[in-house]
Protein backbone atom coordinates (compact mmCIF):
# COMPACT_ATOMS: atom_id res chain seq x y z
CA UNK A 1 0.00 0.00 0.00
CA UNK A 2 2.79 2.50 1.15
CA UNK A 3 4.71 1.99 -2.27
CA UNK A 4 1.58 2.66 -4.70
CA UNK A 5 1.01 6.31 -2.96
CA UNK A 6 4.43 6.79 -3.77
CA UNK A 7 4.98 5.98 -7.32
CA UNK A 8 3.24 7.70 -10.31
CA UNK A 9 0.78 10.07 -10.82
CA UNK A 10 -1.56 8.90 -7.92
CA UNK A 11 0.99 9.35 -5.11
CA UNK A 12 2.29 12.70 -6.40
CA UNK A 13 -1.52 13.45 -6.59
CA UNK A 14 -1.96 12.34 -2.88
CA UNK A 15 1.20 14.20 -2.00
CA UNK A 16 0.04 17.36 -2.94
CA UNK A 17 -3.55 16.77 -1.62
CA UNK A 18 -2.15 15.59 1.52
CA UNK A 19 -0.21 19.08 1.48
CA UNK A 20 -3.07 21.36 0.68
CA UNK A 21 -5.12 19.50 3.49
CA UNK A 22 -2.24 19.98 6.12
CA UNK A 23 -2.27 23.93 5.09
CA UNK A 24 -5.88 23.91 5.44
CA UNK A 25 -5.89 22.26 8.76
CA UNK A 26 -3.32 24.53 10.29
CA UNK A 27 -5.27 27.22 8.71
CA UNK A 28 -8.26 26.20 10.71
CA UNK A 29 -6.53 25.32 13.56
CA UNK A 30 -4.97 28.84 13.54
CA UNK A 31 -8.99 30.77 13.21
CA UNK A 32 -10.29 28.56 16.25
CA UNK A 33 -7.37 29.25 17.88
CA UNK A 34 -8.28 32.84 17.44
CA UNK A 35 -11.64 32.58 18.15
CA UNK A 36 -10.95 30.57 21.51
CA UNK A 37 -8.65 33.83 22.60
CA UNK A 38 -11.28 36.25 21.60
CA UNK A 39 -14.21 34.58 23.54
CA UNK A 40 -11.73 34.14 26.64
CA UNK A 41 -10.79 37.64 26.59
CA UNK A 42 -13.91 38.91 26.06
CA UNK A 43 -15.03 36.77 29.12
CA UNK A 44 -12.18 38.35 30.81
CA UNK A 45 -13.25 41.95 29.73
CA UNK A 46 -16.96 41.22 31.45
CA UNK A 47 -17.07 40.20 34.55
CA UNK A 48 -19.52 37.73 36.15
CA UNK A 49 -22.45 39.71 38.23
CA UNK A 50 -21.71 41.31 41.65
CA UNK A 51 -22.05 38.64 44.22
CA UNK A 52 -25.46 39.71 46.10
CA UNK A 53 -25.39 38.76 49.76
CA UNK A 54 -28.43 39.25 52.35
CA UNK A 55 -27.61 41.06 55.87
CA UNK A 56 -29.77 42.40 58.62
CA UNK A 57 -29.14 45.39 60.63
CA UNK A 58 -30.08 46.60 63.80
CA UNK A 59 -30.29 49.99 62.63
CA UNK A 60 -31.10 52.16 65.91
CA UNK A 61 -32.43 55.50 64.40
CA UNK A 62 -34.20 56.15 60.86
CA UNK A 63 -31.03 57.49 59.74
CA UNK A 64 -29.32 54.43 60.09
CA UNK A 65 -31.98 52.52 58.15
CA UNK A 66 -32.59 55.23 55.35
CA UNK A 67 -28.77 54.79 54.51
CA UNK A 68 -28.43 51.29 54.66
CA UNK A 69 -31.80 51.25 52.66
CA UNK A 70 -30.10 53.54 49.97
CA UNK A 71 -27.18 50.78 49.55
CA UNK A 72 -29.57 48.00 48.75
CA UNK A 73 -30.87 46.25 46.13
CA UNK A 74 -33.62 44.83 47.22
CA UNK A 75 -35.13 45.27 50.85
CA UNK A 76 -36.28 42.06 52.38
CA UNK A 77 -38.02 43.05 55.05
CA UNK A 78 -41.80 43.14 55.04
CA UNK A 79 -41.92 44.86 58.15
CA UNK A 80 -40.08 47.79 60.00
CA UNK A 81 -39.75 49.21 62.98
CA UNK A 82 -38.54 50.08 66.26
CA UNK A 83 -36.97 46.58 67.66
CA UNK A 84 -37.36 45.19 64.00
CA UNK A 85 -34.54 44.12 62.25
CA UNK A 86 -33.94 45.11 58.81
CA UNK A 87 -32.67 42.51 55.87
CA UNK A 88 -31.36 43.86 52.40
CA UNK A 89 -29.67 42.48 49.75
CA UNK A 90 -26.28 44.26 48.91
CA UNK A 91 -23.07 43.99 46.17
CA UNK A 92 -19.47 43.86 48.18
CA UNK A 93 -19.61 47.06 47.09
CA UNK A 94 -22.43 48.71 49.33
CA UNK A 95 -20.79 46.01 52.22
CA UNK A 96 -17.65 48.48 52.15
CA UNK A 97 -20.15 51.51 52.10
CA UNK A 98 -21.75 50.11 55.09
CA UNK A 99 -18.35 49.62 56.78
CA UNK A 100 -17.13 53.05 56.09
CA UNK A 101 -20.17 54.59 57.95
CA UNK A 102 -19.55 52.22 61.05
CA UNK A 103 -22.96 50.18 60.39
CA UNK A 104 -22.54 46.80 61.57
CA UNK A 105 -24.38 43.80 60.25
CA UNK A 106 -24.93 40.06 59.92
CA UNK A 107 -24.84 37.58 56.85
CA UNK A 108 -28.22 36.02 56.54
CA UNK A 109 -27.17 34.41 52.85
CA UNK A 110 -23.56 34.93 51.54
CA UNK A 111 -24.56 34.38 48.08
CA UNK A 112 -28.21 34.49 47.40
CA UNK A 113 -27.78 33.36 43.70
CA UNK A 114 -26.10 30.31 44.83
CA UNK A 115 -28.82 29.31 46.88
CA UNK A 116 -31.21 30.13 44.64
CA UNK A 117 -28.99 27.99 41.59
CA UNK A 118 -28.75 25.13 44.51
CA UNK A 119 -32.76 25.14 45.05
CA UNK A 120 -33.29 25.13 41.08
CA UNK A 121 -31.11 22.04 40.66
CA UNK A 122 -32.56 20.26 43.52
CA UNK A 123 -36.09 20.77 41.94
CA UNK A 124 -35.17 19.72 38.55
CA UNK A 125 -34.55 16.10 39.74
CA UNK A 126 -36.82 13.81 38.10
CA UNK A 127 -40.04 13.10 39.29
CA UNK A 128 -38.86 9.72 40.83
CA UNK A 129 -35.80 10.80 42.94
CA UNK A 130 -38.43 13.39 44.69
CA UNK A 131 -39.99 12.28 48.41
CA UNK A 132 -43.28 10.33 48.28
CA UNK A 133 -44.58 13.13 50.33
CA UNK A 134 -46.43 15.54 48.68
CA UNK A 135 -45.53 18.21 51.30
CA UNK A 136 -41.64 17.63 51.71
CA UNK A 137 -41.15 19.20 48.61
CA UNK A 138 -42.30 22.75 47.11
CA UNK A 139 -44.65 22.31 44.12
CA UNK A 140 -45.13 25.10 41.04
CA UNK A 141 -48.49 26.77 40.57
CA UNK A 142 -50.13 23.89 37.97
CA UNK A 143 -48.70 20.69 40.60
CA UNK A 144 -50.76 23.04 43.11
CA UNK A 145 -53.87 23.73 41.11
CA UNK A 146 -53.96 19.93 40.50
CA UNK A 147 -53.61 19.33 44.35
CA UNK A 148 -56.43 21.46 44.98
CA UNK A 149 -58.53 19.74 42.35
CA UNK A 150 -57.39 16.29 43.80
CA UNK A 151 -59.04 17.42 47.01
CA UNK A 152 -62.33 18.60 45.51
CA UNK A 153 -62.60 15.12 43.91
CA UNK A 154 -62.12 13.16 47.43
CA UNK A 155 -64.45 15.11 49.32
CA UNK A 156 -67.23 16.24 46.84
CA UNK A 157 -69.42 17.03 50.00
CA UNK A 158 -67.48 19.42 51.24
CA UNK A 159 -64.95 20.72 49.16
CA UNK A 160 -65.39 22.14 45.84
CA UNK A 161 -62.80 24.47 43.37
CA UNK A 162 -63.99 27.81 42.01
CA UNK A 163 -61.88 30.05 39.61
CA UNK A 164 -62.19 33.62 41.25
CA UNK A 165 -60.84 35.47 38.79
CA UNK A 166 -58.03 35.45 35.82
CA UNK A 167 -54.74 36.80 35.63
CA UNK A 168 -53.12 39.56 33.28
CA UNK A 169 -51.02 35.95 31.23
CA UNK A 170 -54.55 34.48 31.86
CA UNK A 171 -54.05 32.28 34.48
CA UNK A 172 -57.27 31.24 37.36
CA UNK A 173 -56.69 32.26 40.48
CA UNK A 174 -58.17 29.23 42.06
CA UNK A 175 -60.13 29.02 45.19
CA UNK A 176 -60.98 25.61 47.36
CA UNK A 177 -64.43 26.25 49.49
CA UNK A 178 -64.10 24.10 52.20
CA UNK A 179 -67.40 23.18 54.33
CA UNK A 180 -70.21 21.03 55.23
CA UNK A 181 -73.38 21.23 54.52
CA UNK A 182 -74.49 23.14 57.84
CA UNK A 183 -70.94 25.24 57.60
CA UNK A 184 -72.19 29.06 58.01
CA UNK A 185 -69.44 31.31 59.34
CA UNK A 186 -67.58 32.36 55.81
CA UNK A 187 -63.56 32.12 56.24
CA UNK A 188 -60.40 33.35 53.78
CA UNK A 189 -57.36 32.41 53.99
CA UNK A 190 -55.08 33.42 51.18
CA UNK A 191 -51.32 33.02 50.61
CA UNK A 192 -48.28 34.29 48.06
CA UNK A 193 -49.75 37.44 47.18
CA UNK A 194 -45.72 38.02 46.71
CA UNK A 195 -44.75 35.45 44.22
CA UNK A 196 -41.13 34.79 46.56
CA UNK A 197 -42.69 33.61 49.42
CA UNK A 198 -43.59 29.90 48.45
CA UNK A 199 -43.56 28.84 51.91
CA UNK A 200 -46.88 30.47 52.19
CA UNK A 201 -48.56 29.01 48.76
CA UNK A 202 -47.55 24.96 50.60
CA UNK A 203 -49.11 25.93 54.11
CA UNK A 204 -52.01 27.72 52.40
CA UNK A 205 -52.54 24.39 50.34
CA UNK A 206 -51.36 21.89 53.23
CA UNK A 207 -54.21 23.97 55.40
CA UNK A 208 -56.70 22.88 52.98
CA UNK A 209 -55.46 19.60 52.99
CA UNK A 210 -55.37 18.73 56.71
CA UNK A 211 -59.00 20.11 56.58
CA UNK A 212 -60.07 17.69 53.75
CA UNK A 213 -58.19 14.61 55.25
CA UNK A 214 -58.67 15.05 58.63
CA UNK A 215 -62.05 15.36 58.43
CA UNK A 216 -63.17 11.57 59.72
CA UNK A 217 -60.06 11.12 62.47
CA UNK A 218 -59.46 14.60 64.17
CA UNK A 219 -62.83 15.95 66.27
CA UNK A 220 -61.22 19.33 66.02
CA UNK A 221 -60.98 19.45 62.49
CA UNK A 222 -64.74 17.80 61.70
CA UNK A 223 -65.59 20.69 63.77
CA UNK A 224 -64.43 23.28 62.21
CA UNK A 225 -65.73 22.66 58.12
CA UNK A 226 -68.76 21.75 59.94
CA UNK A 227 -69.51 24.97 60.98
CA UNK A 228 -67.26 26.87 58.66
CA UNK A 229 -67.46 28.51 55.12
CA UNK A 230 -63.79 28.08 54.36
CA UNK A 231 -62.58 30.07 51.15
CA UNK A 232 -58.43 29.04 50.73
CA UNK A 233 -56.71 30.73 48.02
CA UNK A 234 -53.30 29.35 47.94
CA UNK A 235 -51.64 31.30 44.94
CA UNK A 236 -52.94 34.59 44.48
CA UNK A 237 -50.43 36.01 42.07
CA UNK A 238 -49.95 33.29 40.05
CA UNK A 239 -47.62 35.14 37.16
CA UNK A 240 -45.15 36.07 39.73
CA UNK A 241 -44.73 32.94 41.10
CA UNK A 242 -44.42 31.03 38.13
CA UNK A 243 -41.90 33.76 37.05
CA UNK A 244 -40.11 33.16 40.48
CA UNK A 245 -40.14 29.42 39.34
CA UNK A 246 -38.55 29.92 35.59
CA UNK A 247 -37.02 33.15 35.77
CA UNK A 248 -35.97 35.26 38.64
CA UNK A 249 -36.08 33.44 42.58
CA UNK A 250 -36.41 36.95 44.20
CA UNK A 251 -39.64 38.09 42.30
CA UNK A 252 -42.09 39.90 44.24
CA UNK A 253 -44.78 41.59 42.74
CA UNK A 254 -47.24 40.60 40.07
CA UNK A 255 -46.60 40.68 35.81
CA UNK A 256 -48.00 43.93 35.27
CA UNK A 257 -46.04 45.94 32.60
CA UNK A 258 -41.79 45.28 32.80
CA UNK A 259 -41.83 45.62 36.67
CA UNK A 260 -44.84 44.48 38.22
CA UNK A 261 -47.31 45.87 40.78
CA UNK A 262 -47.00 44.78 44.82
CA UNK A 263 -50.36 43.78 44.82
CA UNK A 264 -50.43 44.20 48.96
CA UNK A 265 -50.24 48.04 48.22
CA UNK A 266 -53.24 47.91 45.67
CA UNK A 267 -56.03 47.69 48.28
CA UNK A 268 -58.10 50.58 48.76
CA UNK A 269 -57.87 51.23 52.23
CA UNK A 270 -55.01 54.14 53.04
CA UNK A 271 -54.13 53.23 49.43
CA UNK A 272 -51.57 55.91 47.90
CA UNK A 273 -50.04 56.42 51.57
CA UNK A 274 -46.75 55.80 53.31
CA UNK A 275 -44.89 52.46 52.90
CA UNK A 276 -45.91 52.38 48.87
CA UNK A 277 -44.72 53.45 46.11
CA UNK A 278 -45.58 55.60 42.60
CA UNK A 279 -42.85 54.54 40.95
CA UNK A 280 -42.69 51.30 39.00
CA UNK A 281 -39.43 49.96 39.63
CA UNK A 282 -39.92 50.24 43.18
CA UNK A 283 -40.85 46.81 45.38
CA UNK A 284 -43.39 48.45 46.98
CA UNK A 285 -45.12 49.99 43.80
CA UNK A 286 -48.91 50.44 44.86
CA UNK A 287 -50.13 50.33 41.24
CA UNK A 288 -52.06 53.26 39.08
CA UNK A 289 -55.24 52.96 41.16
CA UNK A 290 -56.26 51.15 44.00
CA UNK A 291 -58.03 47.60 42.85
CA UNK A 292 -56.22 48.18 39.22
CA UNK A 293 -54.94 44.42 39.45
CA UNK A 294 -56.66 41.20 38.96
CA UNK A 295 -55.68 39.62 41.65
CA UNK A 296 -56.51 41.96 44.30
CA UNK A 297 -59.95 43.05 42.39
CA UNK A 298 -61.15 39.51 42.70
CA UNK A 299 -60.00 38.78 46.24
CA UNK A 300 -62.45 41.94 47.13
CA UNK A 301 -64.73 40.48 45.08
CA UNK A 302 -64.62 37.05 46.51
CA UNK A 303 -64.56 38.69 50.05
CA UNK A 304 -67.46 40.95 49.43
CA UNK A 305 -69.99 38.53 47.87
CA UNK A 306 -69.06 35.71 50.67
CA UNK A 307 -69.07 38.50 53.42
CA UNK A 308 -65.54 37.01 54.89
CA UNK A 309 -65.50 37.35 58.80
CA UNK A 310 -62.14 36.09 59.36
CA UNK A 311 -59.24 36.31 57.24
CA UNK A 312 -55.64 35.30 57.38
CA UNK A 313 -52.62 35.97 54.42
CA UNK A 314 -50.01 34.22 54.71
CA UNK A 315 -46.66 35.73 53.92
CA UNK A 316 -42.93 35.16 54.95
CA UNK A 317 -40.73 35.68 56.65
CA UNK A 318 -40.18 37.09 60.16
CA UNK A 319 -42.26 34.92 62.23
CA UNK A 320 -44.82 37.12 62.87
CA UNK A 321 -48.97 37.74 64.00
CA UNK A 322 -49.93 41.34 62.58
CA UNK A 323 -53.11 43.33 62.23
CA UNK A 324 -54.60 46.21 61.87
CA UNK A 325 -53.77 48.83 61.25
CA UNK A 326 -50.77 48.33 58.93
CA UNK A 327 -51.13 52.11 57.39
CA UNK A 328 -50.98 53.81 60.42
CA UNK A 329 -50.39 53.48 64.50
CA UNK A 330 -53.63 54.77 65.31
CA UNK A 331 -55.28 52.06 67.11
CA UNK A 332 -58.15 49.99 65.42
CA UNK A 333 -61.19 50.17 66.65
CA UNK A 334 -61.03 46.86 67.78
CA UNK A 335 -57.63 46.48 68.73
CA UNK A 336 -58.05 45.02 72.15
CA UNK A 337 -59.83 42.21 70.61
CA UNK A 338 -57.72 41.91 67.90
CA UNK A 339 -54.80 41.47 69.91
CA UNK A 340 -56.37 39.39 72.15
CA UNK A 341 -57.16 37.01 69.83
CA UNK A 342 -53.62 37.31 67.75
CA UNK A 343 -52.30 36.60 70.91
CA UNK A 344 -54.39 33.42 70.87
CA UNK A 345 -53.18 32.55 67.36
CA UNK A 346 -49.06 32.92 68.72
CA UNK A 347 -49.90 30.82 71.72
CA UNK A 348 -51.51 28.05 69.39
CA UNK A 349 -48.64 27.94 66.84
CA UNK A 350 -45.68 28.12 70.02
CA UNK A 351 -47.83 24.84 71.03
CA UNK A 352 -46.75 22.68 67.98
CA UNK A 353 -43.15 23.24 67.59
CA UNK A 354 -41.78 25.60 70.32
CA UNK A 355 -41.58 28.40 67.20
CA UNK A 356 -41.89 31.84 68.57
CA UNK A 357 -43.85 34.11 66.18
CA UNK A 358 -43.97 38.03 67.53
CA UNK A 359 -47.59 39.43 67.78
CA UNK A 360 -47.26 42.91 65.90
CA UNK A 361 -49.25 45.87 64.77
CA UNK A 362 -48.68 49.10 62.60
CA UNK A 363 -46.46 51.45 63.25
CA UNK A 364 -46.29 55.12 62.56
CA UNK A 365 -43.13 55.65 60.76
CA UNK A 366 -42.78 52.61 59.26
CA UNK A 367 -46.29 52.33 57.89
CA UNK A 368 -48.05 49.91 54.48
CA UNK A 369 -50.75 51.39 53.34
CA UNK A 370 -52.94 49.77 50.49
CA UNK A 371 -52.58 46.51 52.15
CA UNK A 372 -54.77 43.61 52.19
CA UNK A 373 -55.28 42.84 55.84
CA UNK A 374 -56.21 46.85 56.32
CA UNK A 375 -58.36 46.52 53.14
CA UNK A 376 -60.34 43.62 55.13
CA UNK A 377 -60.71 44.98 58.36
CA UNK A 378 -61.59 48.69 57.56
CA UNK A 379 -63.97 48.03 54.50
CA UNK A 380 -64.89 44.19 54.18
CA UNK A 381 -65.39 44.44 58.40
CA UNK A 382 -63.73 41.08 59.12
CA UNK A 383 -61.13 40.16 61.63
CA UNK A 384 -57.52 40.37 59.86
CA UNK A 385 -54.67 38.86 60.60
CA UNK A 386 -51.75 38.98 58.37
CA UNK A 387 -49.01 36.14 59.29
CA UNK A 388 -45.64 35.97 58.55
CA UNK A 389 -44.37 32.44 58.58
CA UNK A 390 -40.63 30.68 58.85
CA UNK A 391 -38.11 31.67 59.04
CA UNK A 392 -37.27 34.13 61.86
CA UNK A 393 -34.06 35.53 59.25
CA UNK A 394 -31.62 32.45 57.79
CA UNK A 395 -32.39 31.77 54.55
CA UNK A 396 -35.01 34.34 54.19
CA UNK A 397 -37.24 32.81 51.14
CA UNK A 398 -35.56 29.84 49.83
CA UNK A 399 -36.76 28.06 53.46
CA UNK A 400 -35.66 24.03 52.86
CA UNK A 401 -38.29 21.98 52.11
CA UNK A 402 -37.95 19.69 55.60
CA UNK A 403 -39.60 22.80 57.25
CA UNK A 404 -42.88 22.84 54.84
CA UNK A 405 -44.92 20.13 57.20
CA UNK A 406 -43.97 22.31 60.56
CA UNK A 407 -44.72 26.01 58.89
CA UNK A 408 -48.35 23.70 58.18
CA UNK A 409 -48.78 22.44 61.57
CA UNK A 410 -48.41 26.21 62.66
CA UNK A 411 -50.72 27.73 60.07
CA UNK A 412 -53.17 25.38 60.36
CA UNK A 413 -53.10 26.04 64.24
CA UNK A 414 -53.28 29.83 63.86
CA UNK A 415 -56.61 29.17 61.48
CA UNK A 416 -58.08 27.17 64.13
CA UNK A 417 -57.24 29.43 66.87
CA UNK A 418 -58.94 32.31 65.10
CA UNK A 419 -62.05 30.24 63.96
CA UNK A 420 -62.15 29.39 68.00
CA UNK A 421 -61.96 33.02 69.12
CA UNK A 422 -64.95 34.32 66.64
CA UNK A 423 -68.31 32.13 67.66
CA UNK A 424 -70.76 31.19 64.89
ZN1 LIG B 1 -45.16 39.25 51.62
Amino acid sequence: MVARYTDGVVGRDFLNWSRTHVFWRGALLLFAATIAIAVFARGRASPAPPTRVAIRVMCADAATCSLVERVSLDVWSEEQGPGLPLDVVVTRDGLAELAAAGIHWDVLVADIDAVARAEHARLAQPVAARPADWFAEYRDYTAISGHLRELAELAPDRASMHPIGATLEGRPIWALRIGGATARTPMLVNGTQHAREWIASMVTTCVADRLVRDYDRDPKVRAFVDSTALWVVPVVNPDGYQYSWSSDRYWRKNRRDRFGVDLNRNFSVAWGGAGSSRSERSQTYRGAYAFSEPETAALRDLALRERITAHVDFHSYGQLVLYPWGHSNTAAPDRAKLAAIGDRMASAIFAQHGARYALQTGFDLYAASGIMTDWMYGAAGALSYTIELRPKGGAGFVLPPSEIRPTCDEGLAAVLALRGSIGN
